[in-house]
């Protein structure tokens, strides 16, 4: 998920550790690196219900998406070693997901980041849809999380 740099204001507050704190929920790996609590079950809950919005049965032969929650510092560095172009275009992620690592990185519990980043988990391991067409799906999923459906 992209946003403007002025928006990562809002993420003060939260420190990071050099280790995480692991926690293994129903449905994922957490590597928490923060100093705040990060609940399992809102993140097995969340989990659900992007893959029942995105009309996806999970299966137990799928890798497990790792969370790993990190500093906005970390994720910026290894969002443009994915995306090495982005740097050119000032490009900052407040998330990122890497599909060949099967890592979700956000920088705290965040509902929207979160929510966006697990649509794209669901849609590299689902869906056969080419990388250009990942973030229209993820905005999808994301305004029917917060419409509730
Ligand atoms: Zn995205």
């Amino acid at each position: 998920m992209l946003l403007p740099i002025l928006l990562q204001g809002c993420l003060g507050g939260t420190g990071y550790r050099a280790y995480p704190r692991a926690r293994t929920s129903v449905y994922t790996d957490i590597w928490n690196f923060s100093d705040h609590e990060i609940a399992a079950d809102q993140v097995d809950v969340l989990y659900r219900r992007v893959a029942r919005l995105m009309a996806i049965t999970p299966n137990n032969s799928t890798p497990r998406p790792q969370v790993l929650v990190v500093s906005p510092a970390y994720i910026q560095e290894k969002y443009l070693t994915i995306h090495p172009l982005a740097a050119a275009r000032n490009g900052t992620a407040l998330a990122v997901y890497i599909p060949h690592q099967n890592q979700i990185l956000i920088p705290d519990f965040d509902r929207t980041l979160l929510t966006h980043e697990l649509a794209h988990y669901f849609t590299f391991h689902y869906l056969s849809i080419p990388r250009s067409g990942w973030e229209a799906i993820a905005d999808q999923v994301v305004d029917a999380e917060e419409a509730g459906g």
